[in-house]
């Protein structure tokens, strides 16, 4: 068996020891002489896995009491809707911080549903930059603010939580969530698909502080209220059982890394290393992100000449260095560098890339 280092943005590379255990169980759980995937999720072994896996998740972030965990479907993107439908609570106004493609869409699902402040964008700097906190024009009637803590398509990324008052911060954080400890406690709600950090898709992970439930628009379907799931703990219907699981080993293979600590260090590290490597090419490889809010997360480089897009990308394949093609709307290279990413795949993407350069400089 020869497994790839997968740069894939997502559904990404999750951590070998957690596909190991996941193949081990698979036919029979604990001695349930079944797999997870065919038991009922109100049985005994489910709910045991369910709620080790919510408490483990509590513990990684010290979510502190108060804030419901749930784990819902849909994936990120029913959360642009979810957020307004449930968090507007009779204020029809909200505001956003644009900073990228994930922002955008966001905002597009939210402007369905009520009136959009963009409080702050970073457009004209074709998103290759975070708008400074003192520039934002927040509207002091605004139900909420929205923010993306990591753009995944342009790989930038917030290093601080913005400062918002009296009025609850929502997080986009799909490609940041468990990169390094967070202060919960800041939010109002944060939310996550889980396919990239977390573990497979299917699953979406929301966190969200108790006073902001129950509010929810009228008309609003029941499978779109978050209470409806807070009170029935994720089970108002079906929950995707496997996603839940898989997430489960993932969290325990995050505690047995030193939890997000040992993680934040090892991720600043991997990507500084990525960085360093592009900036010292002598402009072989480009990033065009503001030094200071380039993620740790999402690396997108360009080349010297487009044209040799298509080499690399045969060649990397060849030395086992896989999904590395950016988005299709920056065109280019990215690579994701998640946390299953082990050190020493980017270590073998730096020396693909230095000896690619010596061929073709
Ligand atoms: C991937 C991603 C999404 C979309 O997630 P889906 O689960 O496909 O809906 C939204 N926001 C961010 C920041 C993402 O990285």
């Amino acid at each position: 068996m020869a497994r790839i280092y997968n740069f894939g943005a997502g559904p990404a590379v999750l951590p070998l020891p957690v596909l190991e255990q996941a193949r081990e169980e698979m036919l029979d759980w604990h001695g349930s002489g079944m797999s997870v995937m065919e038991m009922s999720h109100r049985g005994r072994e489910f709910m045991e896995i369910a709620a080790q896996a919510e408490a483990d998740f509590r513990e990684l972030l010290q979510i502190p009491s108060g804030y419901k965990v749930l784990f819902l479907q849909g994936g990120a993107s029913q959360q642009f809707a979810m957020v307004p439908l449930n968090l507007l609570r009779g204020k029809g106004r909200a505001d956003y911080i644009n900073t990228g493609e994930w922002s955008k869409k966001a905002i597009s699902q939210a402007k369905r549903l009520c009136t959009v402040n963009v409080a702050a964008t970073s457009e004209a700097q074709k998103f290759t930059t975070v708008p400074e906190r003192a520039s934002w024009r927040l509207d002091p009637g605004a139900a909420y603010v929205h923010y993306t803590p990591n753009e995944t398509i342009g790989g930038v990324e917030f290093h601080e939580i913005p400062e918002t008052g009296d009025v609850p911060l929502v997080a986009d954080a799909s490609s940041t969530i468990l990169s390094r400890p967070l202060d919960v406690a800041r939010f109002g709600l944060i939310y996550a698909g889980a396919q990239k950090n977390i573990g497979p898709s299917g699953l979406t992970v929301v966190i969200v502080r108790e006073d902001l439930l129950g509010g929810v628009a009228n008309g609003t379907p029941v499978m779109l209220d978050y209470k409806v799931h807070a009170d029935n703990q994720s089970m108002y219907n079906t929950p995707p059982c496997y996603a839940w699981y898989v997430a489960g080993l993932t969290f325990q293979w995050l505690k047995r890394q030193d939890g997000l600590k040992g993680m934040a260090l090892r991720n600043k590290r991997k990507a500084a290393k990525l960085y360093a490597a592009i900036d010292g090419s002598g402009g072989f490889y480009r990033n065009p992100v503001d030094p200071q809010y380039r993620s740790w997360m999402n690396v997108p480089f360009t080349l010297i000449e487009s044209t040799l897009d298509e080499t690399f990308l045969k060649s990397a394949k060849a030395a086992g260095l896989l999904q590395l093609k950016g988005h299709r709307s920056v065109g280019g290279m990215r690579a994701s560098i998640y946390n299953a990413m082990p050190e020493e795949g980017v270590d073998a993407l730096i020396s693909f890339m230095q000896d690619f350069q010596k061929r073709k400089g």
